[in-house]
């Protein structure tokens, strides 16, 4: 959906107005979203519906999608579609080439909902439904226990993409209604996922063994990025996620590829990709 300067700030001013509350009238952090991808096949099992949050606790140097990192609205101009107008409209409904495009726009709940049933007739045919990625998804947890509740009262199969940088509650609330977890898990060697992500992976190690005892629907994701964590590392991962009771049928090594490079220019952020 494209938004013009004063319904964005319409916009957000009513969704800020509404936050959502927890029991005993606590505010849950709540997520603008970065975008809504239908007909989703790489997301979790069928066809699915991914709906992608905006905001990371991490920072990825390979990251693929920078327009994620920050939980706030942002601009983008790409360059090579600005025509350099005499008079820049900085209106994302209104500039001729869409050159410019606006990442991190409010949607209530009920809308996601609403959105995911459309295709509820695919899902249903193809065994899919509902996935929740980003950004970090659970860097807005308590939001997304809601909204998974929300999915299981309509019938929708659940899944979770997330680094499972998150703290053991947010695990421990949402078990209940993910039906499939598609964690990444980005380095063994702590020192490397720190140079390389900001954060240890100590609570991600937690976290994955908390969600093998609960016995839970896993598919690892394990990215290689050449010169930073492939080979060594990448044999590492398999080995400590085979120890702890993930098989091989259940990990997804992933290739790296640099395409991001003009978002970053666009966003005016520093360009980190390898
Ligand atoms: S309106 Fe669009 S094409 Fe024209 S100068 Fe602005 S960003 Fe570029």
């Amino acid at each position: 959906m494209r938004m013009t300067r004063k319904e964005f700030m319409s916009s957000a001013a009513a969704f800020a107005v509404s936050p959502m509350l927890a029991d005993g009238g606590r505010k849950i952090k709540t997520p603008l979203m970065l975008d809504t991808k239908r007909m989703a096949i790489h997301d979790g099992p069928g066809i699915r519906t991914t709906f992608f949050v905006k905001g990371c606790p991490l920072r990825c140097i390979w990251c693929h999608n920078p327009e994620s990192l920050s939980s706030k609205p942002q601009w983008a101009r790409f360059q090579h579609l600005c025509r350099k107008c005499a008079k820049c409209t900085m209106d994302e409904a209104t500039c001729p080439t869409r050159a410019l495009k606006l990442y991190g726009k409010p949607m209530s709940m009920d809308d996601i909902v609403a959105k995911a049933l459309e295709d509820k007739a695919f899902y249903d045919e193809s065994g899919g439904g509902v996935t929740l990625s980003g950004g970090e998804p659970l860097l807005f947890w308590e939001w997304a226990v809601e909204l998974f509740r929300k999915f299981k009262v309509a019938g929708l199969h659940t899944c979770m993409d997330t680094s499972l940088y998150a703290p053991p509650a947010a695990i421990e609330a949402l078990l209940p209604y993910v039906d499939m977890w598609l964690p990444d898990y980005k380095a063994k060697n702590d020192a490397l996922h720190k140079k390389f992500t900001k954060v240890s992976n100590r609570i991600i190690k937690k976290n994955l063994e908390r969600l093998v005892a609960a016995k839970a629907k896993i598919e690892v994701r394990c990215l290689s990025v050449p010169n930073c964590t492939d080979g060594a590392d990448l044999a590492a991962r398999h080995r400590y996620l085979n120890s702890i009771g993930i098989p091989e049928s259940a990990i997804v090594d992933l290739k790296y590829y640099d395409y991001a490079r003009s978002k970053y220019l666009a966003l005016g952020m520093k360009d980190t990709m390898p």
